[in-house]
């Protein structure tokens, strides 16, 4: 029960971040939905509510990609209870083509954007001894890959920046947690597995179903994990419940990485 807790999902209005606003209004948070774009905003609030006609939802258009937009994220929302740092980009790319720029365009977008947030939101939640802050990392943090070395990096020092964070909550009722997904259903990798096989004319579940044997054998389940079990699990981790879990990087893979 999440009734009168403030949470932020930073690039909520699609894929992980969508489910996870929505599951958190579900249980009574009220919601600040984030994006770049207000049309998407607006369609995302609209979805939630026709499931949850009751949830209190608002919403900061900003990049957050830049400090001016993290800026106007902490005016619009200066108190939170639960911040999730979801956003993230993830472009697949040969290491010799990756410019500088792009180097530092995946770190600010990525890193930078939960370091000003959560510099502001901890140092709160700390004053006020409550406050859950929550990084969605990868997989591709623990299982780095040739074609996206920039992403890969990325999403590996999210498991570090968190590791350190909690150590500022020490003694407190505030936790710092990491989760990483498995490759997930949403529409950017549906789109995907929708081009991956021209030649063959594959249901979706065919792809997937193809794409797990080829590219994720290791996986137990061998199926795509569905944004919806990451946000069940970022909602019991943002819930009083999980007050026992703090520095931790935990896996939401179908058993994709052993360990
Ligand atoms: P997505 O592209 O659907 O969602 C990312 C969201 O972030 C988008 O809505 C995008 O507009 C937003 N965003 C990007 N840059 C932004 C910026 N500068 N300012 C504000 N918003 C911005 O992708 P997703 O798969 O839902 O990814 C969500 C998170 O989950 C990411 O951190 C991603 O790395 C991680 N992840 C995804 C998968 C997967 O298979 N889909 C697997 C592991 C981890």
């Amino acid at each position: 029960d999440l009734q009168g807790k403030i949470a932020l999902v930073t690039g909520s209005t699609s894929g992980i971040g969508k489910a996870i606003a929505m599951a958190l209004a579900a249980e009574g948070a009220s919601v600040i939905i984030n994006g770049r774009h207000e049309d998407k905003v607006k369609q995302t609030i609209h979805d939630i509510h026709s499931k949850h006609p009751d949830a209190e939802v608002r919403f900061v258009v900003a990049d957050l990609g830049t400090e001016e937009g993290c800026h106007q994220v902490r005016e619009a929302a200066p108190v939170l209870d639960i911040l999730v740092n979801n956003l993230g980009i993830f472009e697949p790319a040969e290491f010799f083509d990756i410019s500088d720029a792009d180097w530092f365009r995946f770190f600010e977008t990525n890193i930078m954007s939960g370091v000003r947030l959560t510099r502001h939101y901890l140092k709160n939640m700390l004053s006020r001894n409550e406050g859950r802050i929550i990084f969605i990392a990868s997989e591709a943090a623990v299982m780095p890959s040739q074609e996206m070395a920039h992403y890969s990096a990325t999403k590996t020092m999210q498991l570090s920046l968190s590791r350190s964070l909690a150590e500022l909550t020490t003694g407190t009722r505030v936790t710092v947690n990491t989760v990483m997904p498995g490759s997930t259903l949403t529409e950017g990798v549906e789109t995907m597995l929708n081009t991956l096989y021209p030649d063959e004319k594959l249901t979706i579940e065919e792809a997937e179903l193809r794409f797990m044997k080829e590219n994720r054998p290791t996986s137990i389940i061998q199926r795509l994990i569905r944004p919806e079990e990451i946000a069940d699990f970022v909602t019991y981790l943002s819930s009083p419940k999980s007050s026992a879990i703090n520095g931790s990087a935990l896996r939401v893979d179908g058993g994709l990485v052993r360990s």
